[in-house]
């Protein structure tokens, strides 16, 4: 295929917006996809991303096509992972693209993954292509959203694409439209090789495999290839494209999308922004804006049962291998014993690691509260970056902490303005814009502490607005704060997996409430328990648990066993997720409570 007649492209939308159904349709239309696979969304493999309708790892399909004008054409389409953890992951797909389909519910209009999606793609130069989705369902409004999109997004709305990627509708028309609107590839086919990597895992039988995009020059299968960013050499030993499936070719040229296996054993090699070169001939200069991510939220992993360390250890390993954002390394906690302080991009990457960790790997875990990095200046001079409260300095020893901030956009129906501006204040922001959409919706833009929205910011917002508020976030920078260590003792004893940093206003107010939900989920003993909040030597919070008189199953009078057994099942199940604190057992729930501040 000739270079001008490659179109990249990607479909870029706010979550459930469309964006699965639409690509399983361009493939179903151009017979890449078989009655077989129809059954499950082609583009959302993994059991979990299917589960949680969202895509983690993305997948990448050429699709050939010819056009009205009798002309065979190669479509690559490009898909990117759809959560603001994988921000990074998106902005490199993007960036191997030309143009994206910025699709739009058109029962829903503008949400603030739209906005974020659009930003990216307008950093990439893409040819964005707006089409309004789900036209079938009789709630779709398409003149009101056409004139969100042109007002909020500043796209001309004029030749706007409507489509139903459910029934189909629309969708040929889109395809036209992909070919003579997105631009070919430029780039030039005798130049040295420069080629992007935008996604990259392991393969148990193949090792490391290599997504990219051709941005000059060709490749070729058994030639010698170079990583910009380290300088190590590998051996092309296989080299093809994805269509849906697998299948291998000897050479690629400027402007194609393709893998390669080069007996790459450790991700960390070929990581997602690098530049492929040719080190008989290298380009000059790798693709700009490589970097390498940094996990941005921590929280200590610990097997419910000791035995299980090795378990856990060797899962993690094998998640590592798949995935280079991933870090891990070995702790111990008075409290919890052995385990690993893990490294995670955001709070989904986390809650996708931990349950994977339990549902793949069978290994029953108890987390403690998630952290972000802080940066501490220490009196002498030295910065510490400081990811897990228990490594704070003494007091005495801290100059000052910076913690990240992030900049925030929610997008709401007016009638929860009011919600969650309280919620923004609550939560330490700085409101910094508030715009109207329309003249129903609003967008709403705070810097606020990372922090704050690590613990329950998305639940909270999601019942201030029943639901309807979408947001978006993106890391600014440190900023000083009056932050404290709260310790929690149990019984006298620092239960260190459940010290936090907190700021100093909200201090009282947070270990109060910590103190009482753990008096509510440490189950009672046969002997007293003292629950302590503190800041340094200072109490700032206590509750007590009386000792325990009765049989649990007391209460269920009667002979309804079912009840009975159901409750002592309920227990041990309970028991299972339960960690012997001195005397004192301390369920997962204590640990959970510790997350959230209000
Ligand atoms: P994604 O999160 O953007 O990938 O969205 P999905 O493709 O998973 O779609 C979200 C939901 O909307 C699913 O239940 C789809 O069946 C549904 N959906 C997608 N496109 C259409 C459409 O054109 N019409 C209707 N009625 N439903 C659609
Ligand atoms: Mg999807």
């Amino acid at each position: 295929v000739k270079q001008e007649n490659i179109r990249n492209f990607s479909i870029i939308a706010h979550i459930d917006h469309g964006k699965s159904t639409l690509a399983d349709r361009i493939l179903e239309l151009t017979g890449l996809l078989t009655d077989r696979d129809k059954k499950e969304q082609y583009l959302d493999r993994l059991e979990l991303e299917r589960e949680r309708g969202i895509t983690i790892k993305a997948q990448t399909v050429r699709i050939p096509y010819r056009a009205r004008d009798g002309q065979d054409y190669i479509l690559n389409l490009i898909d990117t992972p759809g959560h603001v953890d994988f921000s990074y992951e998106v902005s490199r797909s993007l960036a191997a693209c030309d143009g994206a389909l910025l699709v739009v519910d058109a029962t829903q209009g503008v949400e603030a993954q739209t906005m974020a999606n659009v930003y990216l793609a307008l950093d990439h130069d893409l040819e964005i292509i707006p089409v309004l989705n789900k036209i079938d369902l009789p709630s779709a409004d398409p003149l009101r959203i056409a004139e969100e999109i042109e007002e909020i997004v500043g796209l001309d709305c004029s030749d706007l694409s409507l489509v139903s990627a459910k029934t189909g509708e629309g969708v040929a028309d889109l395809m036209e439209k992909i070919v003579h609107l997105t631009p070919a590839p430029r780039g030039k086919k005798d130049d040295p090789l420069k080629a992007l990597i935008f996604d990259s895992w392991y393969d148990s039988y193949l090792g490391v495999m290599v997504l990219f995009r051709i941005l000059d020059g060709s490749i070729q299968r058994g030639q010698e290839i170079m990583m910009f960013s380290n300088r190590k050499r590998f051996e092309v030993a296989k080299l093809g494209i994805f269509s849906p499936g697998p299948m291998d070719t000897d050479c690629l040229y400027t402007g194609e999308v393709g893998f390669l296996c080069a007996g790459i054993k450790d991700l960390k090699e070929a990581r997602v922004g690098d530049t492929i070169t040719n080190p008989a001939r290298p380009a000059d200069s790798p693709f700009p804006g490589f970097k390498r991510v940094q996990p941005m939220v921590f929280c200590g992993l610990y097997p419910v049962e000791s035995e299980d360390y090795d378990g856990l250890k060797n899962a993690l390993e094998r998640l590592q291998l798949n995935d280079a954002a991933l870090e891990f390394e070995a702790e111990t906690s008075q409290a919890l014993g052995f385990g690993f302080r893990c490294g995670f991009l955001g709070l989904l990457h986390m809650d996708v690691i931990q349950e994977r960790l339990e549902r793949e790997f069978q290994v029953s875990l108890i987390a403690t509260a998630p952290s972000v990095v802080y940066k501490v200046h220490r009196v002498d001079g030295e910065v510490l970056e400081v990811d897990n409260p228990a490594n704070l300095p003494p007091v005495q020893e801290i100059d000052e902490v910076r913690e990240p901030y992030v900049r925030m956009e929610i997008h709401v129906p007016n009638e929860f303005v009011g919600n969650v501006l309280s919620l923004c204040e609550e939560k330490r922001g700085q409101q910094k814009d508030l715009r109207y959409l329309s003249s129903t919706r609003v967008i709403i833009t705070y810097e606020i502490p990372f922090a704050e929205i690590v613990f329950d910011f998305f639940d909270r917002l999601k019942s201030v607005t029943k639901g309807y508020a979408s947001l978006d976030y993106e890391v600014l920078d440190f900023r000083r704060a009056d932050l404290v260590k709260m310790d929690i003792l149990i019984n006298q004893e620092p239960v260190d997996a459940m010290s936090v940093i907190v700021h100093r206003e909200k201090a009282y107010h947070k270990g109060r409430s910590l103190a009482l939900k753990l008096k509510r989920v440490i189950p009672r003993q046969l002997f007293e328990v003292i629950i302590q909040a503190t800041i340094g030597n200072k109490v700032i919070a206590r509750e007590r648990t009386p000792p325990m008189r009765k049989n649990v199953t007391a209460k269920c009078y009667g002979g309804d066993i079912t009840r009975k057994r159901k409750l002592l099942e309920k227990q041990k199940e309970g028991k299972r997720r339960m960690k012997k604190m001195g005397s004192v057992e301390i369920p997962q729930e204590a640990f959970l409570a510790a997350l959230s501040s209000d």
